[in-house]
């Protein structure tokens, strides 16, 4: 099978593997105990954390370990609204717009429409419940999240902004400094899904490739916090570590509400950590790190992914890639089949040996088209026959010869 999946999970390395499997018949000591078993599971837990914020460029202690980007995302958007709520606060002064006309009094949530479900439900579900008022920041001519919209729609009941930092469907990059300065300037939190950036761009260091300096990356200042935003998800299976684990930064200073209640975590999750998964996290994100050192395999993926689409463009009449003209991550392409069915595409490519995947969703027996690839314009028989191929560090040229001549077949 050649799987050209990655955006969904990726194969842990083999060094992914032993170290989880090695964790889970030694470490298996409960990492609060005290006695010397248990602090020997602490220390690989702690271990791992270093090395999971080294690759972002942040203090072990200011990340979170969850169980995966969606628990992440949920501990940042609720923990974020729940400290509003108390007398703790957020540490953000919003700075009160000169002629603020908020129609209600809920606080409110401003999320772009291409985000990931995680996102997208989770707001949906709080302003079911009237817990917020969700404000969705307009996309661009070019599709893509609009910082210039985004002063118009912050006032004093804004607690969060939530951009993700690529996305999972394209991979168009995000102008996530644009939007951060301007928080910033607001003083309103930024909470930023990177699950499908981290491990696969650097989040520190100004990129030499032209393709991630459009994306508004180089330029930052390098501080303590390097990160444009104030909280950041991150999501170790998308880079060949374990499912079930995640992690969620939070600058210090950022109020949060814990969700789980626990003294784990410096109080800030309760619960057993998953020291495995923890351990395997950890030697992924060191991997990602030696890996994203040099720039030249991200060049030549990139390459791989381009004569990938080429050859479907020029072998496969009406075909488009969608968000080709966008600044895009290098292993993400997603192809529009007019006439053709995603899921249907996706069964036979399946049974060809190809896995890819589609942003769309079966509902009561028909297929609702992206609301992603809706959102960026997309037209909708377009949508409806879109499907996602994502490559992986290890993804060979064979390989994608191969799966071009079974998408053409
Ligand atoms: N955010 C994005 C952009 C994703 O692609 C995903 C997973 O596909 C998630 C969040 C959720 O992460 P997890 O699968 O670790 O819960």
């Amino acid at each position: 099978m050649i799987y050209l999946d990655s955006n969904a999970t990726t194969k842990p390395s083999e060094a992914v593997t032993q170290a989880v499997h090695a964790a889970t018949a030694t470490l298996f000591a409960n990492p609060s105990s005290v006695h010397r078993a248990g602090q020997e599971a602490r220390r690989a837990v702690e271990l791992a954390r270093k090395d999971l914020a080294a690759l972002i460029g942040v203090p072990p202690k200011e990340l979170i370990l969850t169980s995966g980007g969606t628990e992440s995302i949920d501990l940042a958007i609720r923990g974020v609204l729940g400290a509003r709520a108390t007398s703790r606060g957020t540490g953000f002064q919003p700075v009160r717009p000169p002629n603020s006309t908020s129609p209600t009094q809920l606080p409110n949530i401003i999320t772009a429409p291409i985000e990931h479900a995680a996102v997208r439900d989770l707001v949906a579900h709080l302003a079911r419940q009237d817990q917020i008022e969700p404000r969705p920041l307009p996309l661009d001519a070019r599709g893509m999240a609009d910082p210039q919209a985004l002063p118009s729609l912050i006032d004093e009941q804004t607690v969060l902004v939530s951009v993700q930092w690529a996305n999972n469907e394209t991979g168009v990059i995000q102008p996530i400094e644009q939007i951060a300065e301007c928080c910033r300037a607001h003083k309103v939190p930024l909470h930023c899904d990177a699950v499908q950036w981290v491990g696969k761009m650097p989040c520190t260091e100004p990129p030499s490739e032209p393709r991630a300096q459009a994306s508004g990356v180089s330029g930052r200042s390098t501080g303590e916090n390097p990160l444009p935003c104030d909280l950041l998800t991150l999501s170790p299976h998308k880079f060949h570590g374990p499912k079930g684990v995640g992690a969620l930064w939070v600058r210090r200073g950022v109020g949060l509400m814990p969700q789980s209640i626990g003294s784990q975590e410096l109080d800030r999750r309760g619960g057993t950590e998953n020291v495995p998964g923890i351990v395997g996290a950890g030697v992924a994100a060191r991997e990602a790190v030696a890996w994203l050192a040099d720039a030249e395999p991200r060049a030549t993926l990139a390459a791989r992914r381009d004569r990938f689409e080429q050859a479907i463009l020029s072998r496969i009449p009406g075909t488009v890639v969608n968000g080709a003209d966008w600044t895009r991550l290098w292993n993400t392409t997603n192809i529009a089949f007019p006439t053709l069915e995603a899921e249907a595409m996706l069964m036979l490519l399946s049974e060809r040996g190809l896995a890819a995947s589609a942003g769309a969703a079966c509902s009561s027996g028909s297929l609702d088209p992206s609301p992603v690839l809706l959102a960026m314009g997309i037209p909708e028989p377009l949508a409806h026959g879109s499907i996602r191929l994502s490559l992986d560090r290890a993804t060979t040229e064979a390989e994608i010869d191969e799966a071009i001549e079974i998408v053409v077949a």
